[in-house]
């Protein structure tokens, strides 16, 4: 259904297909960390005005968050496709969210286009721009004013090694831990002290001996960022960064207990006081919406696109939070030669090759003609919310 519709979205996308690449090059040669995207915000806002949608730059007070939508008719379904488009400290576009942004204005071309011509579908796109997704939580904050409330469905795609359907994003708890010792001369007098780094290694320690009990889909990972100052004093504090994941968040909240008994029992063995603290947002697992995933697989393989099975833990993701909010999908479209994997220099490099632009374009398109189905068969979108409301899929 909808084949005039999807066809007149797909040449809108190859019309622009010069001009979105370089929103997609200009973002990837001007990295920028979470919350702090101003010239990805400036870039993907102007392009998204001078379409003609209405843009809402810096949204409900979030500086580098922006809504632009475009509707044929007032109170009618409201589809949505999110860009991100932070960096990574030093390794710049190492995920490729240059590529999830670029995707996000392209299919809210498409779409805008179908819904612009004689005898469309009534309904509403919105692109929605959320920021810093690595681990700061901006869809946490949209979700908590609203941002997300007046909308029916949410789609992206994410760049990664190969084409996955659903892949498995776990839900993730982030702490920082702080030990507090008390400082001595190490030598002369090391007696008088209390050695907070002996807490944060007995910590590390208590940590890898409980992984050998947990279920192989759980992660957990964690660095020092403070082991004291100079080895001639015992150091006073040390602190660590802990991420603790699982495929559910009621397996994270049931693992905490476990993860901070570590922490403790380093604190005490040591005669330090210790401190823990989430500093970000959890991020809920992320839950695909069946319904809209299938209309996006099949869609997608007209398109020429074939899908692995991948059934291992992947990262984390905010938009896990927007999927236990309303129906949504993420995803996964291939970059590289199936070599590179995220997070790596190596992926940032392939996130700015013709190759990935091109796949970019097409899962555009994709997501574009996912949106025409909801559209023209509101049947379909009655299904997704009552697949949505089948609660067991969240526990
Ligand atoms: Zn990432
Ligand atoms: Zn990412």
């Amino acid at each position: 259904m909808g084949t005039e519709f999807k066809s007149r979205a797909n040449l809108e996308i190859e019309r622009y297909s010069q001009e979105l690449n370089k929103v997609g090059e200009e973002i990837w040669s001007n990295p920028e960390l979470g919350f702090e995207e101003y010239k990805a915000h400036e870039i993907l806002t102007d392009f998204l005005e001078q379409k003609g949608f209405h843009v809402d730059r810096s949204y409900l007070g979030i500086s580098t968050a922006f809504r632009a939508t475009f509707e044929n008719q007032a109170k009618t379904s409201n589809i949505c496709v999110v860009c991100e488009y932070d960096a990574l400290p030093e390794i710049g576009h190492a995920c490729g969210h240059n590529l999830i942004a670029e995707a996000g204005i392209a299919a809210g071309l498409g779409i805008k286009a179908a819904l612009e011509g004689n005898g469309a579908p009534k309904g509403r796109i919105t692109v929605m721009g959320t920021p810093a997704e690595e681990g700061l939580g901006g869809k946490v904050k949209l979700i908590e004013k609203g941002a997300f409330d007046d909308v029916d469905v949410a789609m992206m795609a994410h760049p990664c090694p190969t084409n996955i359907l659903e892949p498995v994003c776990p839900a993730i708890v982030q702490v920082e831990v702080t030990f507090n010792g008390k400082a001595a001369h190490a030598a002369a007098f090391p007696w008088e002290g209390i050695n907070a780094l002996d807490a944060a290694i007995l910590a590390y320690n208590n940590v890898s001996v409980l992984r050998q009990q947990l279920k192989p889909t759980i992660r957990i990972h964690g660095i020092i960022t403070n082991g004291g100052a100079k080895p001639n004093i015992i150091p006073e504090q040390s602190a660590m960064e802990y991420c603790i994941r699982a495929t559910k968040r009621k397996e994270v909240l049931e693992l905490m207990p476990k993860v901070i008994a570590c922490f403790e029992a380093a604190a005490k063995a040591t005669g330090c006081t210790v401190d823990v603290k989430e500093p970000h947002p959890s991020y809920d697992d992320m839950v695909h919406n069946k319904v809209v995933s299938r209309l996006y697989k099949t869609n997608s393989e007209k398109l020429g696109m074939t899908f692995v099975e991948s059934p291992e833990p992947k990262g984390s993701t905010d938009m896990g939070n927007v999927s236990h909010m309303i129906p949504a999908i993420q995803p996964g479209y291939h970059i590289g030669d199936g070599t590179q994997v995220n997070h790596t220099r190596d992926f940032t490099t392939v996130a700015n090759m013709p190759m990935a632009y091109l796949n970019t374009l097409t899962v555009a398109k994709a997501m574009a003609m996912t949106a025409i189905d909801l559209f023209v068969n509101p049947e379909l979108l009655q299904q997704a919310k009552k697949f949505f409301n089948e609660k067991a899929q969240f526990l």
